[in-house]
């Protein structure tokens, strides 16, 4: 079954039973699948369910299947603390899977999860100390209940049915086919096709080489450039101690650790000397391209390093299309489609059989999940997020949400330490309910948008921020960003603190 046929609309039949959970974790991407392997290992008594919409696990990785899918940040840090990654860094999403795979089946984990569940609703009862959970199976169109006490979200955070696609005049003129990259149909044939790429972020970055060498031509039509980091496919570290046979584990430790000053060097630089990083940036692409290509043009961002995710391109394999004449880049707007192509605000007409629309996600809050408390129908966009992680008035729940600028399953390591002890100091304590509260010291703080548009403002989140909950000026009250804080705050949050209040 295609991810695709889960948005089929099925028939109405309800199941009777109920069947109870202390946990129920929603999602079986690298989040949900993380979730479960601490809560097993850090809370070993405890049921727990994952369900997931699609027919099998790996969320992101599942759904998107277009040519070259790989990761933009190296798999040291994505992958697992608790697993060594023994492959080169940038892995594709088949890489990215096997490793998910035998995650699942060292732990496991297999038998604890449920596939074609959509979960539509979730409603707590005080009264009773638990949550109700409606699923449809996407497949029989059952409805389905379960009760849980505690919801572990790892929805992610964007609709995995459909991308995100602007509404551009004339679109119905194309006589060619246009194309998501979150949909891509698996017959789609471009061998001699003229293509043009709409998009200018890692989804572009990654289509363009893996399609030039077939395509008669490919075009990347882009509004504005994007920061690249052109390097090898390798971590000369990693490979050295693997030389001296040293185990894989301590080599995956020391390769984050070595990835992880990296990267906290590289986000200071670009904050402090923005100038100096982005000429260094620029300096590598122009090793590709050459002095006469016009880096100012397609390859020089108006905005200051790191203020969009830098996405990694192994070997430059992005500038050796461009320069071997197979690829090309265009920077300008769209005025309209036309039956032939793209017609740019210039007045250049590009001629294309396939247009790719490479142009993001649509951004979802915690699954579309219409989420009620006391019979109350829940507005994210009214609570406040402590730590970005739960919600002010909204009990035993947790949702997973990973970095920008560092791999996002590093927080899903920090926060399964901090659920699994959070649910543990509950038990010790017998307390049912937790919820997050503003402290008196908070009760005037001011509150504003998830996250800052000056930190951090891909167009994804900038369109749908109104959706996502809101931020204090507190570190307690906003989702940082910061994992090199946070891998020290997190720990030793003190769980009898004022901002939790048990039941
Ligand atoms: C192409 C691509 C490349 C990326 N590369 C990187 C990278 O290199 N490094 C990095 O840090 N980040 C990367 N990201 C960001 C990436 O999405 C996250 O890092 C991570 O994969 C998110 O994992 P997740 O498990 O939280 O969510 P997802 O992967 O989105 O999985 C969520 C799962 O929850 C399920 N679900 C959602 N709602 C419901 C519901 N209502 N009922 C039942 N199930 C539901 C979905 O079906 C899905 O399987 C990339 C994203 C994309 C799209």
């Amino acid at each position: 079954m295609s991810v695709a046929d889960t948005a089929e609309k099925p028939q109405s039949k309800t199941s009777q039973a109920v069947e109870h959970f202390d946990v129920l974790i929603v999602g079986a991407g690298i989040s949900g699948i993380g979730a479960a392997y601490h809560l097993q290992q850090q809370c070993p008594g405890k049921s727990f369910v994952i369900l997931d919409a699609l027919d099998s696990f790996g969320g992101t990785w599942h759904t998107h299947r277009y040519p070259g899918i790989r990761s933009d940040s190296d798999l040291y840090t994505f992958g697992y603390r608790f697993k060594p990654w023994v492959g080169a860094p940038i892995a594709t999403a088949d890489e990215i899977l096997s490793y998910m795979g035998e995650v699942i089946e060292e732990n496991d984990i297999g038998p604890h999860i449920r596939y074609r569940h959509k979960i539509v609703s979730a409603s707590w009862s005080s009264d009773d100390g638990l949550w109700t959970v409606e699923a449809q199976r996407t497949d029989t169109g059952e409805t389905l209940h379960f009760t849980t006490n505690f919801m572990w979200m790892c929805q992610g955070y964007y609709r995995h049915e459909k991308g995100y696609t602007p509404d551009w005049e004339g679109m119905e003129d194309f006589k060619g086919e246009i194309v998501h990259p979150q949909t891509w149909p698996e017959d789609l044939d471009y061998k001699g096709k003229r293509v043009i790429v709409i998009g200018s972020g890692a989804t572009a970055a990654t289509v363009v080489p893996a399609m030039a060498e077939d395509c008669a031509h490919i075009t990347v039509l882009q509004r504005s450039p994007t920061y690249f980091i052109p390097a090898r496919n390798e971590n000369v570290l990693a490979d050295q101690l693997r030389k001296l046979e040293i185990d894989e584990q301590w080599i995956h430790e020391i390769a984050r650790r070595q990835i992880l000053m990296d990267q906290a060097e590289f986000t200071r630089r670009s904050f402090e000397e923005p100038e100096k990083v982005r000429n260094e940036l620029l300096g590598a692409v122009k090793m590709f391209l050459g002095e006469d290509y016009d880096i100012d043009k397609h390859f020089t961002p108006k905005y200051r390093p790191w203020r969009q995710r830098v996405a990694f391109i192994p070997d430059g394999d992005l500038f050796q299309g461009i320069a071997s004449g197979k690829a090309s880049v265009v920077t300008d707007e769209i005025e309209r489609f036309t039956e032939k192509g793209i017609l740019t605000k210039s007045g250049e007409e590009l001629e294309a059989d396939i247009i790719i629309t490479a142009t993001g996600f649509d951004l979802c809050v915690l699954g579309d999940i219409d989420f009620t408390v006391d019979e109350k129908k829940v507005n994210f966009a009214d609570t406040v997020t402590y730590r970005g992680m739960m919600f002010t008035g909204v009990p035993n729940m947790a949702w997973v949400f990973g970095y920008f600028r560092a791999s996002w399953t590093l927080r899903v390591d920090l926060m399964g330490d901090f659920i699994s002890r959070l649910l543990k100091h509950m038990d010790e304590k017998g307390f049912k309910k937790v919820t997050v509260a503003l402290r008196p010291e908070d009760k005037d703080m001011p509150l504003s948008s998830w996250i800052d548009p000056e930190n951090f403002n891909p167009g994804y989140l900038m369109r749908s921020m109104h959706l996502m909950p809101q931020r204090g000026d507190k570190p307690e009250w906003q989702h940082t960003q910061d994992y090199w804080a946070e891998k020290d705050d997190l720990p030793n949050i003190d769980l009898e603190g004022a901002e939790f209040v048990y039941e």
